[in-house]
């Protein structure tokens, strides 16, 4: 079986050259490189190693796991959105925003989600699998490439496709730190924003490790009954634990931590709500990121207007607390937040 490059760290291309492969251990450097900071991928491009070798490599490795199927691109001509087939026919769903001089990739870490969160299209769909280190890292490749040949570069990674990554934890601290490695892409930790649903144990574990990467938490109520009709796991892991888990991560690490509200029209945007989650949030360093909801088939709800959405920001800040509210992007494509999904068989 062949190996997917994208799987490996470092050392393991080394061994697997010199151990299996009876290669000089410097052509893993070569490899890496070619991979990493050239953006190569096709056996043709890799120009600094002999042709020999390369189709050793190309029978040993894989070079490329993900396969882009289809691509759309949405009317308002920054958001694209890429669906990616994997080795064993599932898929996922990646987006770039180009927008406030920024390159930012919305990148999924499983294929579908096992959360259940009603408003959402990817739990809508149920769980199919975690994605690999590899599988991850592959997404940001991608569009790394794709945005190299206009002469940009990523600029942010969201960790807020397809998935939960505190579900899938270790895949996913193991693509970013390889991608924020130096030696690799370089991609600073801080320009990542790992969002969870919620699973206190893991929010506290990324606490004890000390990262510079953003943490996002998907609130969207500020009770319990409400947030456990919306988002199944609240029953598990309640507003308390969640916020006891909050406070202990911005005690370890002094960071800021975001909390997302998607404004449902009539069910989390009153006044009364805002002043609710403002006397929850007191005194916690943080700030709301409110996005009116996104249409997905299976919730009939509808998003909050424009008046209502404003009046909602306006109390938290009187109360102190930064509420931006971020604008619906890519939806005529299905590539706002929560809308990405595999509609196809597989
Ligand atoms: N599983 C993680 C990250 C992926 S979802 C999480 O839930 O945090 C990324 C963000 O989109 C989350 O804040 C999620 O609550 C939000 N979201 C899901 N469905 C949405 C919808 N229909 N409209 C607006 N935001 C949505
Ligand atoms: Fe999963 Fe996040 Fe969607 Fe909830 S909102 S179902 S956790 S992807």
């Amino acid at each position: 079986m062949k190996r997917n490059l994208y799987d490996l760290s470092f050392e393991q291309v080394e061994n697997l050259l010199v151990e299996e492969l009876n290669e000089p251990a410097f052509r893993a450097k070569q490899i890496w490189e070619g991979v990493y900071k050239n953006l190569w991928y096709k056996q043709e491009e890799f120009s600094n190693i002999p042709k020999k070798l390369r189709e050793k490599l190309w029978e040993s490795f894989e070079f490329q796991s993900i396969s882009p199927i289809k691509k759309l691109e949405s009317n308002d001509q920054e958001t694209t959105k890429i669906l990616f087939q994997l080795n064993d026919h599932k898929a996922i769903e990646t987006v770039l925003m180009k927008y406030d001089k920024r390159n930012t990739l919305c990148i999924s870490t499983q294929a579908g989600c096992a959360m259940g969160c009603v408003f959402c299209a990817t739990g809508q769909m149920g769980f199919k699998r975690h994605l690999s280190a590899g599988e991850i890292i592959e997404q940001v490749m991608f569009f790394a490439r794709v945005l190299k040949s206009q002469d940009e570069k990523v600029t942010n990674i969201v960790l807020m496709g397809m998935g939960e990554p505190f579900h899938n934890y270790d895949a996913t601290m193991t693509a970013i730190n390889r991608l924020s490695d130096p030696s690799g892409l370089g991609l600073g930790a801080r320009r990542f924003t790992v969002s969870t649903v919620g699973l206190v144990p893991m929010i506290r574990h990324f606490a004890d490790e000390d990262r510079q990467t953003n943490l996002a938490i998907s609130l969207h109520a500020v009770n319990d009954a409400e947030r456990s009709q919306l988002m199944p796991v609240n029953v598990k892991y309640p507003i308390k634990e969640v916020m006891e888990a909050c406070k202990y991560y911005v005690q370890k690490t002094n960071r800021r931590i975001t909390f997302e509200w998607a404004l449902i029209a009539g069910k989390n945007d009153s006044e009364k709500t805002a002043q609710d989650l403002a006397n929850l949030l007191k005194g916690l360093l943080c700030h709301v990121n409110a996005i009116p909801l996104n249409p997905t088939n299976q919730f009939i709800y509808q998003a909050s207007n424009k008046e209502q959405t404003q009046k909602f920001q306006k109390v938290l800040e009187k109360n102190g607390i930064p509420c931006t509210i971020r604008l619906r992007r890519g939806i005529d494509i299905n590539a706002g937040c929560g809308q990405l999904a595999i509609h196809h068989p597989e």
